[in-house]
């Protein structure tokens, strides 16, 4: 299911590539995870020997600014995930670090800080939880009997 991602292209006046869709198709697949950019280059590489890295990189960039994908950085390298809410696109994560699992945030604590920098002007924010999700936490918990 990648129809609204492509309506956003095609809003953005984007064609409708058989590369842009193989991408698209592709990241869809980490709708609760975050795959590697390297490796997601390697595999349209693969099915598109003539495509070049730049471009690869190039549509990614472009796919996170339309808000089709999320990125983030984590030492030095930079991972992508499909986007978890075409709806209310402002929202943050829980990671479970061992499993890798994504869990949507829908509560932004950013209101909370701005009271508290009365006369500054916030530019952004990062604001990532992280720990064990619920599966891990109770496969953690069970071995350790
Ligand atoms: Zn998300
Ligand atoms: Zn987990
Ligand atoms: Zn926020």
């Amino acid at each position: 299911m990648v129809d609204v991602a492509i309506k956003i292209l095609q809003k953005n006046g984007y064609r409708i590539t058989k590369q842009r869709q193989s991408l698209l198709k592709y990241l869809s697949g980490f709708r609760d995870q975050y795959v590697d950019i390297t490796t997601v280059d390697e595999y349209l590489h693969q099915l598109y020997p003539g495509m070049s890295h730049n471009t690869i990189y190039r549509n990614l960039k472009e796919f996170d600014e339309m808000g089709i994908v999320e990125q983030r950085t984590k030492n030095g390298s930079t991972m992508v995930k499909y986007q978890c809410d075409f709806v209310h696109q402002h929202h943050h994560h829980f990671i479970c670090r061992r499993c890798g699992q994504v869990q949507e945030l829908k509560m932004c604590p950013m209101d909370f800080f701005a009271e508290q920098l009365p006369g500054c002007q916030i530019e952004g924010h990062h604001f990532e939880l992280y720990g064990l999700c619920s599966k891990c936490a109770s496969l953690v918990k069970n071995s350790k009997k």
